[in-house]
């Protein structure tokens, strides 16, 4: 197969700013300004309203004649007191995105505040935040930075927990944090403003996704504890439970009783599927595929080949030595020719991927899903999330000669 060489130049991902509007836009009483050429509006707009962010996203007009004739800053100026206008918004994040006029913005030239709103520059170009899930880390790293409450004392037993995750894992989470004498917990990304300021409270951080580095850097700075890892798994689910207690200086008598029952109940759910066999390819580009790998391992799948659009990193260390010690070949900042390859040669009995990369795999007779639709948009945490996670794959590898014979029919088409 050839690869194209310019299209390696690209992560091939999702723009990198939409990751970082998913965060702002969500955010309530937040208008953003997004200050982008048509096209980047034209798209950002565009997939921002497809994932229901149902905000306006306000810009100054942005051509030629604007960043050419030097009034960039003016009328973007003019654009943030427009939007203060409204008394309803109370926070105005600026997005600059790859035009390089935009991306230089310089910060001092925009006012901290503005009617009742404060005013937020967030720096999002591709060229140098490569995919959609690190620019969230941006977005989030920025607003605490701004808003987090440092300077305040800790709160005791109160913990941070960083990643966008499932309602259904956010309310499993809370209650096992609430077993183990968790007394308030704060969830990041949030829609309220408010969330921000109280993490800089926090006295220890679980980060749940490994992209999160410059979150993780700037709490640790602020003598904020890092937990990292992630409740995914039996083995990962009593470790992270047991971090969590210890860095919290929690009873570890009662931790350690919420860990046994929690990974039996974890590892109830990877027995029943314990039949499972067949080579599945994971390849996302969320970011959080390495715990979904794991799970499938743990369940005794062959995962041969895993990629994600993100970079390596230390928050996700753990994973990818595990991984890479139970023969998985991981490629991070991966192109869908990587992907494309890796289909050929393990010749896999399910591709949960890309769209391009499942559109590969299905007119191979392959089934295949797609990896945000089908894990990023359910619960993956725990008993309950090892259960959904592997009954679908099941379901899937248990109907995988339905695939062949659609290839066939088609292919036998007269
Ligand atoms: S030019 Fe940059 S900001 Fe605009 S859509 Fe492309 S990747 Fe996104």
């Amino acid at each position: 197969m050839k690869t194209n060489s310019c299209a390696n130049l690209h992560p091939q991902s999702m723009c990198p700013a939409f990751g970082g509007l998913r965060v702002l836009t969500r955010i309530e009483g937040a208008r953003v300004c997004l200050v982008a050429d048509q096209g980047c509006l034209y798209g950002l707009t565009f997939v921002s309203h497809f994932y229901a962010a149902r905000r306006s996203i306000v810009a100054p007009e942005l051509m030629n004649v604007q960043i050419s004739g030097g009034t960039m800053i003016d009328d973007l100026r003019a654009t943030i007191e427009q939007i203060a206008e409204d008394p309803a918004v109370t926070c105005i994040p600026v997005v600059s995105t790859c035009v390089a006029e935009t991306a230089g913005i310089a910060e001092e030239l925009l006012p901290d505040k503005a009617g009742n709103a404060f005013v937020q520059l967030v720096r999002l170009p591709a060229f140098q935040i490569k995919s959609h899930p690190e620019a969230k880390d941006v977005a989030v790293s920025t607003l605490l930075g701004r808003f987090g409450d440092f300077g305040a004392p800790k709160r005791k037993r109160s913990l941070l927990v960083v990643g966008e995750i499932f309602p259904v894992d956010a309310m499993a989470i809370g209650s096992v944090l609430q077993r183990i004498g968790v007394e308030s917990v704060i969830a990041l990304p949030g829609a309220d403003l408010e969330d921000y300021m109280e993490a800089g409270k926090a006295e220890a951080c679980a980060i749940l996704h490994p992209f999160y580095e410059k979150t993780a850097s700037l709490l640790e700075k602020k003598g904020v504890r890092i937990i990292s890892g992630n409740p995914v798994g039996a083995g990962a689910t009593a470790e992270w439970i047991e971090r969590v207690g210890q860095a919290l200086d929690l009873d570890m008598e009662v931790v350690r009783r919420v860990v046994t029952e929690e990974k039996e109940k974890a590892a109830a759910v990877i027995e029943k599927y314990g039949n499972l066999s067949g080579k599945v390819i994971v390849a996302g580009y969320e970011g959080n595929e390495l715990p979904i790998v794991r799970l499938l391992l743990e369940a005794g799948l062959d995962v041969p080949y895993a990629s994600t659009s993100i970079a390596q990193t230390a928050l996700g260390e753990e994973d990818h030595q595990l991984l890479s010690m139970l023969g998985t070949e991981i490629r991070y900042r991966k192109y869908l020719e990587e992907d494309m390859k890796a289909v050929v040669k393990y010749e896999p009995d399910l591709v949960i991927g890309t769209t391009s990369l499942d559109s590969f795999a299905k007119e191979r007779g392959i089934p295949a899903i797609y990896y945000t639709n089908n894990i990023s948009s359910r619960p993956v945490f725990f008993a309950a999330g090892a259960g959904t996670v592997l009954g679908m794959v099941a379901g899937l590898l248990g109907r995988k000669d339905v695939f062949r014979k659609m290839k066939e029919y088609f292919t036998t088409l007269p």
